[in-house]
């Protein structure tokens, strides 16, 4: 299995437009964040998980010419306002996109792209074979994505546990949310790597911030965890001397164009 960070940047990506980020050294390219999402080929099959506006941009610098599944973990801006971008995936497969989502994604999907849906998608156009997210959804291949409701204010996210049969490998990525549920806990036991929202050291509404997540990768039993949705005030320079950093030291941060492969 490879997962390919496209972004980890928080909804408005980073560094903000028009402000100064005070404490970010912007010389460093690892504190330049697009918005999250990652891309997971498992068992050779390739899953888009989101589609950030710079989802186009993403793809080129990170060589993604294949994508076989989609999954939208919510409605949100950050997350689906790049689907658009699909387009060449279906015209090089020559059908409509599977799409996994919940049913507020759902909504959200048809209300933005009702042109790719159905009777009015046209060739040549993206097109989108939308569904709700199963329990536990069987890839091609044979790759294993199960899902569970992660609490994110109004609008839930998917939470999502990769099992790859071949190498026995488990990768979770947890992205928009306030906290973990039970079951999520239970669902990543012992994982390999998991991606977790840790927005900023200060409390947010519907984020984790990132001390939470690190207590959550502990409760998760992770052997390596990587920090996403990350603001300006996280700097990837400075975490390594973080009190944070020396508490936890199988987590990390992630930064766009991170390759991580589990074999
Ligand atoms: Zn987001
Ligand atoms: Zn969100």
């Amino acid at each position: 299995m490879e997962i390919i960070v496209m972004g980890c940047g928080t909804s408005q990506g980073v560094p903000l437009v028009a402000h100064d980020n005070p404490g970010l050294d912007l010389s460093n390219s690892k504190n330049w964040r697009t918005r999250t999402s990652v891309h997971v080929i498992i068992e050779g099959h390739h899953v888009q998980v989101d589609a950030a506006p710079e989802f186009r941009l993403q793809c080129l610098v990170n060589r993604i010419n294949d994508v076989d599944s989609f999954i939208l973990t919510h409605g949100h801006a950050d997350h689906v306002l790049g689907m658009d971008d699909l387009r060449q995936f279906c015209t090089n497969s020559g059908k409509a996109m599977p799409v996994y989502t919940t049913a507020q994604g759902k909504h959200r999907i048809e209300a933005i792209y009702p042109y790719a849906i159905g009777a009015m998608a046209s060739p040549g156009y993206i097109e989108l074979d939308v569904s709700l997210f199963p329990k536990e959804l069987k890839l091609p291949g044979g790759g294993i994505v199960t899902s569970t409701v992660l609490p994110h204010g109004s609008e839930s996210t998917l939470g999502l546990i990769f099992y790859e049969p071949s190498t026995g490998k488990k990768f979770v990525y947890y992205t928009d949310c306030k906290t973990l549920t039970r079951e999520a806990i239970a669902l990543a036991q012992d994982c390999d790597v998991a991606i977790l929202d840790g927005l900023r050291p200060n409390f947010h509404p519907t984020h984790m911030t990132i001390g939470k997540a690190c207590e959550m990768s502990v409760e998760i039993n992770a052997k390596q965890a990587y920090i996403t949705h990350m603001t300006y005030q996280i700097d990837y320079g400075k975490w390594p001397e973080s009190e944070l950093a020396a508490a936890y030291p199988k987590v990390g941060l992630c930064y766009d164009g991170q390759r991580i492969v589990l074999k």
